[in-house]
């Protein structure tokens, strides 16, 4: 397992870390599979107060570090949930409970920050801040971090705050939009932590076009993963585990196979350049072209069909396309039809502005996709 530096703190992270946020059912299960991923190397844990009823994340992990908690770094957030000082100390106890521990390393102190409730409801007098700061003085909280799906040029913003060691961001092979805040956070001493590393399980699906690029890769979260910590700007890739196969696959990787080549990390970025272009001829679902007079869902089904052509996510596609409703859910706010629907009337056409053939992709996406 490869050790990286996290930021200016010097703490030394495994590229691969446990997120625990999607742990098994059983709680033997999953403090032994957390267990295991330390015995395989890993180093940091990450959890949150909201992942699982009543801090059960939490209190899985601090099973998982009892009697090993010298050689763990626990990665934990906060959630804003109401903005006074007092209401997030609270909360920072209840992780403390939770977790069975005197202090907490790594901590968020808002789970999804955004730049407004930072400023309107963080860092003024009487509310969160300063009671952060108290609580790292106290030695309760080791280093600061944020997390954020915020835009990227206000995720710019909260790194030149300077106030955090470490940022908790979105990065695959699928989603590149913080890019550049990773370049950023890193150039400014901060530890990137990446979440999604394999989009939220969309990459444990196969994708032979993804794998034929680079030959010799067992499977796509392999690729998926190995090109994550390709990156040198990113410390650690949070990969959320849930099975104890997961764990072995991961260390595996992680332990094994490390880096993509300087080649295969050109033969990647050619894929994605190429990808890029693709996407350009498909739907953007901006929905102009709705509705539909026969009901026929144009986005979701061409959304479907960018899975299969441009990713190559076969499995992947077939379920989204599968879940297109047929009319009799009446749970959804919007019920839309499958392409076999559609009537060819023309309507749509003339609406998309990015000119698609959007009767020929709707055929294609029903012989490719439907039963
Ligand atoms: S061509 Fe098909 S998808 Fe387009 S508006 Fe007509 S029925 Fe709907
Ligand atoms: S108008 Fe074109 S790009 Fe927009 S949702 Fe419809 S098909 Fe997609």
């Amino acid at each position: 397992m490869e050790y990286r530096v996290y930021g200016k703190t010097g703490k030394e992270i495994s590229v691969l870390s446990f997120g625990a946020m999607r742990l098994p059912g059983d709680d033997d299960e999953a403090v032994a599979i957390m267990q295991r991923g330390l015995d395989l190397g890993i180093n940091m844990i990450d959890t949150a107060l909201v992942y699982g009823p009543d801090g059960r994340s939490e209190i899985m992990v601090g099973r998982a570090v009892k009697g090993r908690r010298e050689q763990v770094y626990i990665s934990t957030k906060n959630p804003l949930y109401e903005h006074t000082a007092a209401g997030w100390r609270e909360r920072l106890e209840q992780q403390l409970t939770n977790l069975d521990v005197d202090y907490i390393d790594f901590y968020a102190l808002i789970h999804d920050v955004h730049l407004d409730g930072f400023n309107e409801h963080f860092k003024n007098p009487g509310q969160g801040l300063e009671e952060a700061i108290k609580a790292r003085d106290e030695g309760l909280i080791r280093h600061f971090t944020f997390s954020s799906h915020e835009s990227p040029e206000n995720v710019h913003k909260l790194i030149d705050l300077g106030l955090w060691e470490g940022m908790i961001i979105q990065y695959n092979l699928l989603d590149r939009a913080y890019e550049d805040c990773i370049a950023h956070a890193f150039e400014s001493g901060l530890g990137v932590q990446v979440m999604g590393p394999v989009a939220g399980g969309r990459l444990g699906m196969v994708s032979d076009r993804l794998q034929s690029v680079i030959t010799g890769t067992a499977s796509t979260p392999e690729l998926a993963l190995r090109w994550v910590i390709s990156n040198p700007a990113v410390v650690t890739a949070m990969s959320g585990m849930s099975t104890m196969e997961q764990v072995e696959e991961n260390c595996a990787v992680a332990n094994n196979k490390g880096l993509l080549t300087a080649a295969e990390q050109v033969a990647v970025a050619e894929l994605l350049e190429e990808n890029k272009k693709l996407l350009d001829i498909y739907c953007t679902s901006c929905n102009y072209c709705m509705p539909c007079p026969q009901g026929v869902g144009i986005p979701q089904v061409l959304g479907a069909l960018i899975v299969e052509k441009v990713w190559g996510l076969t499995d992947m596609a077939k379920h989204h396309y599968a879940h297109i409703v047929r009319g009799e859910d009446k749970f959804q706010d919007e019920v839309v039809l499958a392409a076999d629907a559609c009537i060819e009337c023309g309507l749509c056409e003339p609406k998309c502005p990015q000119k698609l053939s959007i009767m020929e992709q709707l055929k294609e996406a029903c012989e490719l996709l439907g039963s």
